[in-house]
């Protein structure tokens, strides 16, 4: 070991934590880089005391990645989904995390069982978003919006430097209309752009399709993958393959992102945009372009449009936003 790591090694740490339904993703911060990481599944038994287990595992392996002790850790963030009780460090409802269905102290808990005095919690969306304004793509710009394309969509919003969410609920950009009365979305109405870019509609729209005789090579891919949806990886395979349905499925996503982006624009006037999540991430620049192409016709303003960029993080976002959450 140089003299300078050994004095780096001293340095104090921070932990961000990217909890989700099917993997946890943890980073250790040194001098607002990542020196250490762990990442593994989430539990499934539905006991919320194992999914605390194993986050604090994490954290401990990726202490010892970073070279790092408890000792040095000076806080934990944690991106949750759900709803989330910020000044009580708690979980209302994580639907897709096994045990969450009810409140849970997940930041007292985490914190009890480290010893650590201090776990911030926040929602995994924005604080994927907070981690590419402050780490990543997002560092030059004070206003932007993140849309987290996955399962569901998710938006940050960025104003004059500060998170924006209004009285709590901002930023919901899955949830913009985009055609009335148009496809049903998870929310329970119709035509938001989630109804059309969220990974869940659009598989219930694939096999609707399905059932009424269209042609699609995407459940036979995502069979051979061992999988039980389609994930982004699925849809990327289809696409190299040529497959139609998948095309159109990710035009139309495309147009209702891009719809989606020009009015948010025409009422922000922001710098920037990016697109993460699981299908920003697989697909990226071609379905970025593509989204691109959808938004430009509709600006008000066309010759000063936002710079429309992917995440620099990639799927370390929301554990770096996380860390940054709690100081690193
Ligand atoms: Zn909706």
């Amino acid at each position: 070991m140089t003299s300078t790591e050994a004095r780096d090694r001293s340095l104090p740490v921070v932990a961000g934590v990217d909890l989700g339904g099917t993997k946890i993703q943890t980073v250790v911060l040194r001098d607002e880089k990542v020196a250490g990481s762990a990442r593994v599944l989430t539990p499934q038994t539905g006991d919320p005391g194992d999914v605390i287990d194993t986050i604090v595992g994490t954290i401990r392996t990726s202490l010892e990645s970073a070279g790092a002790s408890e000792a040095d850790l000076r806080g934990v963030g944690i991106g949750t989904p759900g709803e989330v009780d910020v000044a009580a460090g708690a979980v209302l409802l994580a639907a897709n995390v096994p045990g969450f269905s009810d409140r849970v102290e997940l930041g007292p808990l985490v914190s009890k069982s480290l010893g650590t005095t201090k776990v911030a919690i926040g929602n995994d969306v924005s604080v994927g978003v907070l981690g590419e304004y402050r780490r990543g793509a997002g560092r030059p710009y004070k206003n932007l919006l993140g849309v987290w394309v996955g399962t569901g969509v998710g938006g940050g919003l960025v104003l004059d430097g500060e998170l924006h969410d209004g009285r709590g609920a901002g930023g919901e950009f899955g949830h913009m209309v985009v055609k009335p009365g148009g496809l049903r979305c998870s929310c329970g109405r119709r035509g938001c752009v989630e109804a059309y870019a969220g990974r869940a509609s659009m598989e219930r729209r694939a096999r609707r399709l399905v059932k009424r005789g269209h042609k699609t090579s995407l459940f036979r891919i995502m069979k051979n993958r061992g999988r039980e949806r389609l994930s982004s990886g699925v849809y990327a395979r289809a696409l190299a393959h040529g497959d139609r349905m998948a095309k159109q499925l990710l035009d139309d996503a495309a147009w209702a992102l891009g719809l989606g982006l020009a009015s948010a624009q025409n009422l922000l006037d922001l710098e920037a945009v990016i697109v993460g999540g699981g299908l920003g991430d697989r697909l990226g620049q071609p379905f970025v372009d593509r989204i691109v192409e959808q938004m430009t016709p509709h600006l008000f303003v066309s010759h000063n449009p936002p710079v429309v960029l992917r995440t620099e993080l990639g799927d370390l976002s929301g554990a770096v936003g996380a860390a940054v959450l709690a100081g690193g």
